[in-house]
């Protein structure tokens, strides 16, 4: 073996200029560096190195020299490699940051980053290792339940299949794959179980793709697949097909199975200027219309779905303006004993009123509904959240001063609950306006908490510490998990007002709201009755054991100054609340 110190030293034959360099210095230089210096065969054989190479890889230089290329490089990376070391026949070859997995002495793989020159016969290298700069892009890079490609190696990936469009035929796709019930799975059987299967799901995503095709995991339960070289819509259509029919295998869990149910939205595009995110928004917005339509189906981004997504994005550009225009509102609706006297409380309930109808005709006033979910998907829902806060705490300080001592309850988003410092800014708002922390309910959904309940739960109790209200609101709404009352720091249970619409004729209804009247006051909770509209559901309400109540009925959500808070016999008896019928149980009939 030849090592740099074998090299001869200078003589008076030699070469003038080689003396200049003063090859023992080099020698030693090349002897003491860090960094990994080699000559190189062009079949991939070391026939120089340095002792660096001992340190990073483990082999005695002899035991590297002896190795041929296919026992020491990646078998992934083998193939790039033989091409590149072969391309030295050319003269000029030279390779700059290239970087392969070298075979460690103890089985592990070390990264090195490789700068080259050949001169047709040897390539002249030097390598670092970079195996903890490798190692940590992979993290930032990877999903790290999955180890699947993250979303933002999807958009790279995606930006890189979609720049080779100019010169092929085909079309890229991109499929959002969203687990139907799925958090009803991990609620159920617990966090592992739930962790193992989102791992079985990725594997089994992973195995019916080609090579070429990246499965990446967006986070929760969704997954999006990108796939380039399809001929038409249709084939980007049949691989969906074929992703629903793979998840519907069961899987095992522990002694059991389960089928995983799946809807998916696909994006599709030729042109080679397409943007990655749009495509993206797009599959999740054909998503979204599979899951309306019930789910454990596929739909694909089309024409219909374009202007439905215009629309939507200029409601959210109008409603951008919407706070600085003073274009939004409170209503207030009180809640009230349903056995008389004044209300409990005041539920304070957004409006907007657009100055700016886009050229339509005057709109007059929007309910949340049409256009809270729009705020929601974006961050204007913190804006509105903060406006709502500051608002509401100033009218209930109004209210205090003008000698009416009543607690405004507002809604809180997912958003707000679990992404943001709630309980800081409520605090600051109420330390702003004077306020004890019992004149603020806050009201949080079911579906809000179930996003994150870990960091739900923690910023409810710090909400809680401010002597704040909390109420569960839309209880019933959607799939109860009747243990969540339990383990959250509850003093109201809103029962959602679906269910008080159906409980006088809907015996199974009425089955549920006793069953949960009762879990709130096991808990010590106050329940709610929301939504009461007719004497009837009021009569019910109060039979099965509701004090309190919110609904037409009883008061339609007003301005602030037609509001009636004061305790007038008028704010709860002048409303035809008394029962019409005589109660004899549940199953009463009118006389
Ligand atoms: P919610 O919190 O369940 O509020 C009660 C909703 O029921 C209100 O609808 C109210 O007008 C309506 N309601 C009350 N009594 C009756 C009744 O007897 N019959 C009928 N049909 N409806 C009744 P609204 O104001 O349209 O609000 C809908 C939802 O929007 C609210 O449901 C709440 O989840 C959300 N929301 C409203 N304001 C805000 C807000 O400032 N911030 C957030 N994050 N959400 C809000
Ligand atoms: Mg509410």
């Amino acid at each position: 073996m030849m090592r740099a110190t074998d090299a001869p030293t200078p003589t008076a034959e030699t070469d003038a200029s080689e003396a200049d360099i003063d090859v023992s210095r080099v020698g030693r230089l090349f002897e003491m560096t860090s960094d990994l210096l080699a000559t190189i065969s062009l079949d991939g054989r070391f026939t120089l190195l340095n002792p660096a190479w001992e340190q990073v890889l483990g082999w005695t230089m002899e035991e590297l020299q002896a190795s041929s290329m296919g026992e020491l490089v990646h078998p992934d990376d083998i193939e790039q490699t033989q091409a590149l070391m072969l391309a030295g026949n050319h003269r000029s070859a030279h390779l700059e940051n290239f970087t392969n997995r070298y075979r460690h002495k103890d089985g592990s793989w070390r990264w090195l980053l490789w700068s080259a020159r050949c001169d047709g016969e040897e390539w002249y290298a030097a390598a670092k290792d970079v195996t903890d700069r490798m190692w940590l892009e992979r993290q930032a890079l990877h999903d790290p339940l999955t180890k699947l490609p993250n979303r933002l190696l999807l958009i790279d990936r995606a930006h890189q299949a979609i720049a080779r469009l100019h010169r092929s035929s085909g079309l890229v796709a991109l499929l959002f794959i969203d687990l139907d019930r799925f958090k009803a799975v991990n609620d159920s059987l617990g966090h592992a179980v739930g962790d193992h299967l989102l791992i079985s799901v990725s594997e089994r995503l992973a195995e019916m793709m080609r090579d070429s095709d990246t499965v990446a995991r967006l986070g929760g339960d969704e997954f999006v697949i990108l796939a380039e070289d399809l001929e038409g819509d249709s084939e980007a259509l049949a691989l969906a097909e074929r992703v629903l029919h793979a998840l519907e295998e069961p899987f095992p869990v522990g002694s059991a199975e389960v089928s995983m149910l799946a809807s998916v939205g696909v994006s599709v595009s030729r042109n080679h200027e397409a943007d990655p995110e749009d495509m993206l928004r797009e599959a999740d917005v054909a998503m979204y219309r599979a899951k309306r339509a019930g789910g454990h189906g596929l739909e694909l981004f089309d024409e219909s779905l374009r202007q439905e997504v215009s629309a939507r994005m200029e409601v959210e550009d109008r409603l951008r303006h919407a706070l600085p225009r003073h274009e939004l509102l409170l209503a207030y609706q009180p809640m009230l004993p349903l056995s008389g006297g004044r209300p409990v409380g005041c539920e304070a309930l957004v409006r907007w009123h657009p100055h700016d109808t886009g050229g339509k005709a005057q709109i007059g006033e929007l309910l949340p509904a049409a256009f809270l979910a729009r705020a929601q998907e974006s961050e204007l829902i913190v804006q509105i959240g903060d406006w709502v806060l500051h608002t509401a705490c100033a009218q209930a300080a109004t209210w205090q001063r003008d000698g009416i001592e009543i607690q405004i309850s507002m809604n809180v988003s997912a958003r707000e609950l679990t992404e943001l410092d709630l309980a800081e800014r409520v605090r600051e708002e109420l330390a702003y306006c004077r306020l004890p922390g019992r004149a603020l309910c806050l009201e949080v959904s079911e579906e809000a908490i179930l996003r994150d309940p870990e960091r739900a739960r923690s910023a409810l109790k710090d909400v809680k510490r401010l002597g704040v209200t909390i109420a569960l609101d839309n209880f019933g709404a959607g799939e109860s998990s009747l243990s969540l009352p339990r383990d959250l720091p509850l003093d109201m249970l809103k029962l959602d007002r679906a269910l008080i619409g159906g409980f006088e004729r809907d015996k199974h209804r009425r089955a549920m709201v006793v069953a949960m009247i009762a879990l709130a006051h096991e808990a010590s909770l106050k329940p709610v009755a929301v939504g009461i509209e007719t004497n009837r559901q009021l009569a019910l309400a109060r039979e099965l054991g509701c004090a309190i109540g919110q609904g037409f009925l009883l008061h339609r959500p007003v301005s602030p100054e037609r509001v009636r808070l004061r305790d007038t016999p008028g704010a709860v008896t002048s409303a035809p609340w008394r029962p019409l019928v005589r109660l004899r149980g549940y199953n009463h009939r009118r006389h």
